[in-house]
């Protein structure tokens, strides 16, 4: 593939930030596992349809290694879409009101890497946990996610109001997906003594 099409697939998926991998210190987040992270990087959970999940306090660099993945998926010619899960919740939501919320499912499982960046910021209704279940639901097993979220999965319960869906999403979240918790300091907070 040539780099003007790598570009636009980078532009097209709406990364708030170009991240690489090599920028990465990993010497700061020594609970992480350098050559795990890095592995991840061949690709090889996207053709196994497995799902990222991240998660860690705000500035541990969970996002920052979302975007080198999903960077890494635009290079090697997937389709890729960041999206910040209040956005997608509040796209979803304007779909179901259009009565296009079908169409809108099916456009969003059709990326071969979703990353849904925040999960748990902010809670979650019982009719979006609907909605984000519908989604997940569509993309298991046909097509991976990087979830980013600042809540062990323990705590997705409270965020979403709604144990009944929290742990359908969960279910299929989770049957093939590796978990990558970031337990050390915010890089933030770094430079701010
Ligand atoms: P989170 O999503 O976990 O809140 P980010 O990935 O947004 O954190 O990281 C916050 C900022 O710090 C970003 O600019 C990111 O590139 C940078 N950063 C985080 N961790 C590291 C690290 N270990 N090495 C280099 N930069 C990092
Ligand atoms: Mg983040």
């Amino acid at each position: 593939m040539d780099w003007q099409k790598i570009d636009r697939r980078i532009t097209r998926s709406r990364f708030p930030q170009i991240k690489a991998i090599e920028d990465f210190d990993f010497g700061f987040q020594p609970a992480i596992n350098r050559q795990e992270i890095v592995s991840y990087h061949d690709l090889a959970f996207l053709d196994k349809h497995e799902n990222l999940i991240f998660i860690g306090s705000p500035g541990v660099g969970k996002t920052h290694l979302a975007i080198s993945l999903g960077i890494a998926a635009c290079q090697q010619g997937k389709r890729a879409l960041f999206i910040n899960c209040h956005e997608l919740l509040l796209r979803l939501h304007i779909a179901y009101e259009k009565d296009q919320l079908e169409r809108a499912i099916r456009r969003y499982a059709r990326y071969e890497l979703l990353i849904i960046d925040e999960v748990g910021y902010l809670p979650i209704s019982h009719d979006e946990a609907n909605l984000l279940f519908q989604l997940i639901n569509a993309r298991y097993e046909q097509n991976s996610t990087i979830i980013t979220s600042n809540s062990d999965l323990s705590g997705w319960v409270e965020i979403f109001q709604n144990p009944t869906v929290t742990g359908a999403i969960l279910d299929r979240l989770v049957h093939h997906a590796h978990v990558i918790k970031i337990t050390g300091k915010s890089y933030r907070l770094k430079e701010t003594k």
